[in-house]
């Protein structure tokens, strides 16, 4: 521990995530060199308790079949363990109905599905879709490709110095091109800034002028509450290995009303009624975007995974990431030359931290940081427009979960403080980060 650092006095936590840690088997190993894993990259993926690995494997050693298929009774097990997931996914975002749960591949399958479908199914040139600054590539490319089919134009929000959309900007817009905007796409939660948007709010707004509102939600279903009724949005997506559940599985939850509207997008086994030589026929919902063999493990592994948050509660784990959030604003903040990006309120943020540190490359703070097992993401966490607006290359990113304690955050602070006095005590040059 540096000796200049002061360190608050303990938190209290409404959940207790050392008695947590005991359910994810990874986090009883130890990290390269025998010191203990410090898991500080949830932004990225997040850990497996046993009860997820044990549903699948369950599924996969009992009762284990292709779904929606046979008649045979192994089918019948799985198609009911698989549709029961899709109900327990609705249930854990207050979807009006089941139908209304695609299984996708992650969030980028989701937002890509939503772009090839209904976005060349509604728009044209002259049309605009509006996005934050702060988006995910995921949320950024798939609508660059549309405009190039379409002719449609994007437009970005920008992000003012607390990390907050300019809501002058944004009213600017709206007054100019209420005709234009067709979409709003935005992320619930920067995967960089931590920012939580005011999602409400902005579905009204979308609503208002008559446009359709997207939510990216990858940073944000495994945190917190998530009630699609009262978002009132038309589009979530979400990834399951960022929620506790394997890779490979996630959900576009769409309205109904604008699903049956929809083209089909990846075309198909399953998501046909009929099928003759001169075309096809859709299934229903949700089959019709469920083309090919589905995700039928990582879908009863999902559902597992959203019990266990249930049970833990959504709002414990949120309050819980906003007290590893305040100890850690708290912490980097006294070291010389970090900058926090993002809003300095924990309040306003999700378990996000993400710095900069005048003279130190974000790669070599986070090599540095695995040397002690600490393990934070370092580069441009697939936000470059993000990064380039605050006119940085890089940041590095301490993300965190349920499991996460305030020893941890401590374990990273004194990490970087060392590594900031090795360097500034004359230690090897490195590179900048800007
Ligand atoms: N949006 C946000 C806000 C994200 O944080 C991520 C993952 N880093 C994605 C989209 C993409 O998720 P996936 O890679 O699971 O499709």
């Amino acid at each position: 521990m540096h000796n200049s650092m002061t360190f608050p006095t303990p938190l209290s936590t409404q959940l207790d995530p050392h008695q947590l840690r005991i359910d994810f088997p990874i986090l009883q190993t130890t990290a390269q060199g025998g010191m203990p894993l410090v898991y500080l990259d949830n932004g990225a993926s997040t850990q497996r308790p046993q009860m997820v690995l044990d549903s699948m494997n369950d599924c996969y050693s009992r009762y284990y079949s292709n779904v929606h298929r046979g008649i045979h009774s192994l089918s019948e097990t799985s198609t009911h363990a698989f549709e029961q997931a899709r109900q327990t996914l609705a249930d854990f975002i207050h979807a009006a109905s089941a139908k209304e749960v695609i299984f996708t591949a992650g969030t980028t399958a989701g937002i890509n599905t939503v772009a090839r479908s209904w976005g060349d199914q509604n728009l044209r040139s002259g049309d605009m879709i509006v996005l934050t600054m702060a988006e995910h590539h995921a949320n950024i490319v798939p609508w660059q490709q549309l405009a190039t089919r379409t002719g449609c134009e994007l437009v970005f929000l920008p992000i003012d110095r607390q990390g907050h959309v300019d809501a002058e900007q944004m009213d600017l817009l709206w007054q100019r091109h209420a005709e234009r905007i067709k979409l709003f796409a935005f992320t619930a939660v920067s995967n960089v800034l931590g920012t939580i948007n005011p999602v409400q709010r902005w579905v009204q707004r979308a609503h208002q002028i008559d446009a359709i509102a997207l939510v990216d939600a990858a940073q944000a279903a495994p945190h917190m509450t998530i009630d699609i009724q009262a978002w009132d949005a038309d589009f979530v997506v979400f990834s399951g290995h960022k929620m506790c559940g394997p890779t490979g599985i996630g959900i576009l939850y769409g309205r109904e009303a604008l699903l049956e509207a929809m083209p089909p997008f990846l075309g198909g086994g399953a998501m046909i009624r009929s099928v003759t030589t001169q075309g096809f026929t859709s299934a229903d919902l949700p089959e019709k975007f469920e083309a090919g063999t589905p995700p039928i493990v990582e879908a009863i592994g999902l559902a597992t995974a959203a019990n266990y948050l249930s049970q833990v509660g959504l709002p414990a784990i949120h309050a819980h990431e906003q007290q590893l959030t305040q100890l850690a604003h708290e912490l980097l903040t006294q070291i010389p030359g970090l900058r926090l990006l993002g809003p300095e309120e924990p309040t306003e943020k999700g378990g996000i931290v993400s710095f900069v540190i005048a003279g130190l490359h974000p790669h070599d703070i986070s090599q540095w940081l695995d040397m002690d097992g600490i393990a934070v993401r370092a580069g441009h966490h697939c936000a470059m427009p993000l990064h380039q607006s605050l006119e940085i290359s890089a940041s590095t990113r301490a993300s965190f979960y349920l499991y996460n304690t305030a020893e941890e955050i401590e374990k990273l602070a004194t990490g970087v403080q060392r590594l900031q006095t090795k360097v500034t005590g004359g230690g090897r040059r490195r590179r900048s980060a800007t």
